[in-house]
């Protein structure tokens, strides 16, 4: 018998896990499965914006060979402008880091920092990328709390209280995965606070930072410019809209000169995988200084918005079910009251959703909430597909009501 490394017994990725492949079972046997379940922008109809891939496709030839470990230089240029024109002081070429994906980046720098037994305090609920992560290169997960009643916005008394000895980082998911909430800077300051008090790492993950609705600002938290050292991550795969071409980046600022070492460690790991995917790198710049088409997607008769705006409220309208309107983001993190359904936990309800109704969703421990009452629903769908899947949901619930 040939056993998996006892290192991934914590670690797990829900999004694509056992009900995931039962609902491929199920599309297997003929059935059609109505999928919020990945914020995959493809398959609902989201071209690549033309000069992007215009861009890319141009330079195939000279992304043939092995790019520098930290990235394309021109690629680094226009992620540095972008992030020096967010406020954020300071930033040099050999800060800015590409990657196959912010999850490229993330394992890096959390591989490149823990000992055995060292702490990180990742939001519950969270983007289980970094709690696994964590838990993969020893460390261990300590969660703060985020919860509905204030609007999803981290707990920083809760953050603190967690903090030891060994803490040496925050994770923040700014805008959120799984909630759509997108933090006020007052509360960045808060964290900004504790970081600087108590010498943390700030790992920014900001992955939606352009996907905003209703007018949401959203703060990088290193533009405030604190002293603690900021990793910024974000990338291609969502703003732009093309999860496949696998184009991320990580932006380090504040007190770099104290962080030498684990600098160095970065770079290491950065050799080791040689480089990322080169062409993609060629789409960056593009991306960057181009025309921005999720404006056009987030305004207020955007697609974006109007099927954030229909997901909200036929969630709301479903009796027992309770959400929050997400201002970033794809995602909607509901709750569900589940003695009103005779239903046990959240797994149950999802695991009978799909194989009841053909609706695929997350369910809220997927993304290590500490409640199990709770599941995640994706809005990329065009409108009428969101619609189906949701009126099976309410029909679902209407079913199984039991007061
Ligand atoms: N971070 C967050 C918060 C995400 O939601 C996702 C994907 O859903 C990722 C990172 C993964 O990003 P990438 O495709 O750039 O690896």
């Amino acid at each position: 018998m040939i056993t998996r490394s006892t290192r991934l017994n914590q670690v797990a990725y829900d999004i694509r896990g056992k009900i995931y492949e039962q609902s491929q079972a199920l599309v297997q046997q003929g059935h059609q499965v109505l999928s919020l379940h990945i914020g995959d922008p493809a398959p609902f109809h989201f071209p690549v914006p033309d000069h992007i891939v215009e861009r890319m496709a141009a330079h195939l030839r000279d992304g043939q060979g092995y790019g520098d470990a930290i990235g394309l230089d021109e690629a680094r240029a226009a992620i540095r402008a972008e992030y020096s024109a967010r406020g954020i002081k300071g930033i040099r070429m050999e800060d800015v880091y590409t990657g196959n994906g912010v999850s490229e980046l993330a394992m890096i720098s959390l591989q490149a920092l823990l000992n055995d037994g060292d702490e990180v305090l990742v939001p519950t609920p969270d983007y289980p990328l970094w709690s696994s992560a964590v838990h993969l290169y020893g460390g261990k997960c300590v969660y703060y709390r985020c919860d509905a009643s204030s609007d999803w916005y981290p707990d920083v008394e809760d953050m603190e209280r967690h903090i030891t000895s060994r803490t040496k980082g925050i994770v923040l998911i700014n805008p959120n995965n799984p909630t759509g909430a997108v933090y006020p800077a007052e509360v960045l300051q808060q964290i900004v606070k504790l970081a600087e008090k108590y010498n943390l790492i700030i790992f920014s993950d900001e992955i939606y930072d352009k996907i905003l609705y209703d007018g949401a600002k959203h703060t990088s938290i290193a533009a405030l410019n604190t002293k603690a050292l900021c990793l910024t991550f974000s990338g291609l795969t969502k703003n732009y809209r093309i999860p496949g071409f696998r184009a991320g980046w990580m932006v380090i600022s504040g007190n770099v000169s104290a962080a030498r070492d684990y600098i160095g460690g970065i770079n290491l790991l950065a050799n080791l995988r040689v480089c990322s995917n080169l062409p993609a790198q060629y789409g960056i710049k593009a991306a960057l200084e181009g025309y921005q088409h999720i404006n056009d997607l987030i305004a207020p008769d955007g697609r974006l918005q109007q099927q954030r705006d229909l997901c909200y409220q036929k969630i709301s309208q479903i009796p027992g079910l309770h959400c929050v309107k997400p201002m970033g983001a794809f995602y909607l993190f509901a709750s569900i009251d589940l003695p009103k359904f005779n239903l046990n936990n959240d797994y149950e309800f999802v695991y009978t959703l799909l194989t009841e109704e053909k609706v695929l969703i997350v369910q809220g421990t997927g993304f290590n909430y500490y409640r199990d009452d709770h599941f995640r629903v994706v809005f990329l769908p065009e409108a009428a597909y969101l619609e189906t899947a949701l009126d099976r949901i309410a029909s679902f619930l209407e079913r199984k009501r039991v007061s």
